[in-house]
């Protein structure tokens, strides 16, 4: 066979090389009873035994793939998932094709959401659909895929990922997927090297592929010329990683001498349990969504406080930037975001929302007060657009300070910040009574190119290395200087080797990163000369 070519996107990076063991869907089939209350008893038993598998795996999990199989723990404690395969039942179905076909309607609805979000969650509807039909069936689920393997599918369901042995490397290649779906977050967590949208299967099992996950290209059957070059990638890349590992304990300087602090973007607390303190210059900002993922409540004062508490713990006297809620956009959470917006990116998101909804905003603030006691707080906006939202945020907060001290509740006013991702904040920054600024580049660049950050087909508009971007960005910065306030930058442009350069020669001095990213964003730092800077660069 000749040597074959794909690309995809890349929904995590890491090299692998080796056979490619192709899983294909199974229909699962058995002989109904014929009898409708024996068939709904076989029924709820399976779905019990479903869950109780699900709740087991998810005792021996951490971190986002305790969260996924929590959500489908929940999905499948919910009544109303299964009422439509009842129903089908008490007329007659048998329980399998019942199930099967309720479930199918209701993974179509997700699959043809117009939200990204939505349609990476219907892998989790048919990861529970395929395990309930394997408890119906008797068949097992056991997935007989030896570690160190390439697996191509079509899609894959995260608990099918957990139940995979990864410590020997491997690959995830899926013809369909999307890189914000759950597996896909595991997948990176895991170190996994994992592309989606490849379209078609074009290898045999067996054959033998070479991965690059960063670049989202996939080798069928390389040339001998071919796989020295992959092979060189890799090297120099593992090279690049090493040498920048190594200096991650150290400050971040330009090779002029200039520091540069450098912080981390946190989505989960546990991503902290991994990481020394001493490899960065602090928090830049914490996404509290994570704190809102149960769908049946919101999380009550005390419990957050003590997130935020041990955060700043962590930090060991490290400022700690923690953002209120930023729900809506692309981040919807049932129950609290409004349903059925035309466009969500524009629409009630982020402090917009958090104002409508202050009985839920006041207990973050509460707790943040509260959590500003035994540390260096930032508290930070998001989505403002206007002063007055900032000015009532303060005022909401002042209130809570006022309230915990009455009740003999420590409390401590922080620092009061906005992010800096709407064009209108970032061309008239000087109206904004904020202590602190920092900049969401990745809103910032869909706002200003008009280029959605979750659309494919315009990924190349929406990039932060234009110009239009890049001067807005430089505005902020210079004001920033001239009124003695600090500003950041939060966006993932800050972790960006490729764009680093152009932030640093507009006046950025301090940026925020995802932990992955803290060693090759020093590394790009380092390489900068502020005194020699390429005129032709944005
Ligand atoms: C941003 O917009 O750049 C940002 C950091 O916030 P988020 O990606 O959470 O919207
Ligand atoms: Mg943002």
């Amino acid at each position: 066979m000749a040597e074959l070519r794909l690309t995809g996107r890349s929904a995590s990076s890491g090299f692998f090389e080796g056979p490619v063991i192709i899983l294909t869907d199974t229909a699962a089939t058995r002989v109904s009873s014929g009898n409708p209350s024996i068939e709904a008893e076989i029924l709820r038993k399976s779905i019990e035994s479903c869950r109780n598998s699900l709740v087991s795996l998810a005792e021996s999990a951490d971190g986002e793939a305790a969260e996924m199989l929590g959500f489908q723990v929940a999905m499948l404690e919910d009544d109303a998932l299964a009422e439509g395969a009842f129903a089908a039942i008490s007329q007659g179905i048998a329980a399998h094709e019942a199930w099967r076909d309720a479930l199918n309607e209701e993974i179509k609805s997700y699959k043809d959401a117009d939200d990204e979000y939505f349609r990476a969650r219907a892998a989790d509807l048919e990861d529970i659909r395929d395990g309930v039909m394997a408890e119906l069936t008797g068949s097992s689920k056991k997935v007989d895929v030896p570690s160190g393997s390439i697996l191509f599918s079509r899609d894959l369901p995260p608990s099918r990922f957990l139940k995979i042995d990864w410590s020997k490397g491997g690959a995830l290649l899926l013809t369909e997927g999307s890189p914000t779906s759950h597996v896909a977050m595991l997948a990176r967590s895991k170190n996994v090297p994992m592309i989606v949208n490849l379209g078609q299967i074009p290898a045999e099992n067996g054959a033998f592929l070479l991965v690059d996950g960063g670049s989202g290209s996939v080798i069928v059957e390389a040339t001998e010329a071919s796989k020295r070059e992959f092979r060189e990638k890799r090297e120099f890349e593992a090279k690049i990683d090493e040498m920048a590992e190594k200096a991650v304990r150290n400050p971040a300087v330009t090779r002029d001498g200039t520091s540069i602090s450098v912080m981390i973007n946190v989505a989960d607390p546990l991503e902290l349990d991994q990481l020394d303190w001493v490899k960065c210059d602090g928090i830049g900002l914490v996404r509290t969504e994570f704190l809102f993922t149960n769908e049946r409540t919101f999380p009550a004062e005390t419990p957050q406080y003590q997130i935020y508490r041990r955060m700043l713990e962590w930090a060991n006297g490290r400022p700690v930037t923690i953002r209120t809620l930023d729900a809506g956009g692309d981040k919807p959470i049932p129950g609290l975001t409004i349903d059925g917006e035309t466009n969500p990116f524009l629409g009630v998101r982020g402090v917009r929302l958090s104002l409508l909804r202050q009985d839920i905003f006041r207990v973050q603030l509460r707790a943040l007060a509260r959590a500003a006691v035994h540390g260096p707080l930032k508290v930070m906006v998001p989505m403002v657009t206007v002063p007055s939202e900032l000015e009532q945020t303060k005022a909401l907060m002042n209130e809570e300070i006022a309230a915990l001290l009455a009740e003999g509740i420590p409390a401590a006013l922080p620092q009061m910040g906005i992010m800096v991702e709407v064009p209108a904040a970032a061309i008239a920054i000087d109206l904004f009574d904020a202590d602190f600024f920092s900049i969401g580049s990745n809103d910032l660049t869909q706002y200003v190119t008009a280029a959605g950050r979750d659309i494919g087909a315009v990924a190349d508009l929406a990039d932060t290395m234009n110009p239009a971007v890049l001067r807005l960005i430089g505005s902020v910065a210079a004001y920033g200087r001239t009124s003695g306030r600090d500003v950041s930058l939060c966006g993932d442009a800050g972790g960006d080797p490729r764009i680093i350069p152009a932030l640093l020669k507009h006046g950025i001095r301090s940026v925020s990163v995802a932990p992955k990213l803290l060693a090759r964003a020093k590394q790009a730092i380092s390489e900068v000369d502020l005194g020699q800077m390429d005129e032709a660069m944005p």
